[in-house]
C-alpha cells in the first residue's frame, strides 16, 4: 500500500493528507464498517487535498460516492473544511456538532477585526498592540476563500453519547470541548480505539484561546475533556496530526501537567506587578521577529489560563484608568 494510506487496525484507515501550512499533514480516518464506510474529518479544501483523499480512496478500492457518512471533529479548516465538496461527489451524511455548527457560520460570516467594535475593544483591553499588528491581517489567508468549504448545516449534529451505528459498527460520540467549543472524539468500544481530532495530540499542545464569543472558560474545559477521556478503556490512538499511539491516559496527563506548569509560570509574573495578557505572554513566548499569528495565539492562550487561575482563585482582574484588563495573584 502506498504512503498516502496506512491500515492502522482492521479495516480503519489512516490517510495523510497535505496542508498548505504547518503542521503540513493532517490525517483522516476512513472506516470500513462492512457494507457502508465512514470518514471521519476531511482536509482541507485544496485541490490537492481533495485529489489525494481521491487516490487514497482509490488505493483502498473504494470511490468517493460509496462512502455514507462524514464526521467532523471540529469545525476547523483542515478537519470540516471540505465536508461541502465530499457531500457533492458523495452524498453521504455529514455530521458535527452543533457548537461547531455555530463556529462555522461565524466564520463563513466574520469580516474583517476593524469592523468589528468588539474584537477591537477585546484586543485592546487586553493590551495587544493593534499598532505594531494591524489586525488585518490577523484574517488566516483561507479565510473568504475556497480552501475552507465547509457545509454550513450538517445533516445531524453530533451529541455526547451518541452511538451512531454505521454498517456493522459502532461510532460514539464523546464531547470534548476545550480546543474548540464543540470538539468530539469519537470512540469504537468494541475496537478500543480512539479517534482524537486535535483533543490529544502525541507531540504538539492543541491551541486553546480565548476570543471574543467564545467561552469563558476553555482551558477549564479542555483540562476537564482530558480527565473526561480518560475514563475510556483504549488501545489504540488515532490523532489529527501526528503518529497513532497507544497510552491515551499518560498523553492526557501530560497535556494536564503542562498547563499547570504553564500556569504556574505566568502566576510568577504577575505576582510581582498586575500585567495584561499580551505583557504576560510577551515574558513567556517573547514577541520579537514572530509572525503576527504567532504573537496573537501565544496572547489569547495566556489569556485563557488567567481567565482559569482567576476562576479558581489564585489571580484576580481589574480594568485600569485606561481600559487595560490587568491581572494578579491574590
Ligand atoms: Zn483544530
Amino acid at each position: 500500500m502506498a504512503a498516502k494510506v496506512a491500515e492502522v487496525a482492521p479495516g480503519i484507515y489512516e490517510l495523510f493528507l497535505p496542508l498548505p501550512m504547518r503542521p503540513t499533514i493532517v490525517n483522516v480516518y476512513l472506516i470500513d464498517c462492512h457494507g457502508a464506510w465512514a470518514l471521519i474529518d476531511t482536509g482541507m479544501n485544496t485541490a490537492d487535498s481533495f485529489a489525494t483523499l481521491n487516490e487514497a480512496f482509490e488505493e483502498i478500492g473504494l470511490n468517493i460516492k460509496d462512502l455514507d457518512v462524514v464526521i467532523g471533529t471540529h469545525h476547523h479548516v483542515d478537519h470540516f473544511g471540505t465536508s461541502a465538496t465530499i457531500k457533492q461527489h458523495s452524498n453521504a451524511t455529514t455530521m458535527l456538532h452543533k457548537l461547531e455548527q455555530e463556529r462555522v457560520n461565524r466564520m463563513l460570516t466574520l469580516g474583517p477585526p476593524s469592523a468589528n467594535p468588539d474584537a477591537m475593544a477585546f484586543f485592546v483591553t487586553h493590551g495587544f498592540p493593534v499598532d505594531k499588528y494591524p489586525i488585518e491581517g490577523m484574517r488566516p489567508v483561507w479565510m473568504g476563500t475556497n480552501q475552507y468549504n465547509p457545509l454550513p448545516v450538517p445533516d445531524k449534529y453530533l451529541a455526547d453519547g451518541d452511538i451512531i451505528p454505521v454498517g456493522d459498527r459502532k461510532l460514539e460520540v464523546i464531547w470534548t470541548p476545550g480546543h474548540a467549543p464543540g470538539h468530539c472524539v469519537i470512540y469504537l468500544r468494541e475496537e478500543k480505539v480512539l479517534i482524537v481530532g486535535d483533543h490529544l495530540l502525541p507531540k504538539i499542545t492543541p491551541h486553546v484561546g480565548i476570543y471574543p464569543s467564545s467561552p469563558a472558560n476553555p482551558l477549564g474545559d479542555f483540562i476537564a475533556s482530558q480527565l473526561k477521556v480518560q475514563k475510556f478503556d483504549v488501545e489504540l490512538v488515532l490523532p489529527a496530526h501526528g503518529g497513532v499511539y497507544s497510552d491515551h491516559r499518560h498523553r492526557a496527563n501530560q497535556l494536564i501537567e503542562h498547563h499547570r506548569y504553564r500556569e504556574a509560570e505566568m502566576l510568577d509574573i504577575i505576582k510581582r506587578r498586575p500585567h495584561c495578557a499580551f505583557e504576560v505572554a510577551d515574558e513567556i513566548f517573547g514577541s520579537e521577529e514572530r509572525p503576527m499569528f504567532h504573537v496573537m495565539a501565544a496572547t489569547f492562550e495566556t489569556l485563557a489560563h488567567l481567565e482559569l487561575a482567576c476562576i479558581e482563585g489564585r489571580a484576580r482582574k481589574s480594568v485600569n484608568d485606561s481600559g487595560r484588563t490587568l491581572f494578579q495573584t491574590v
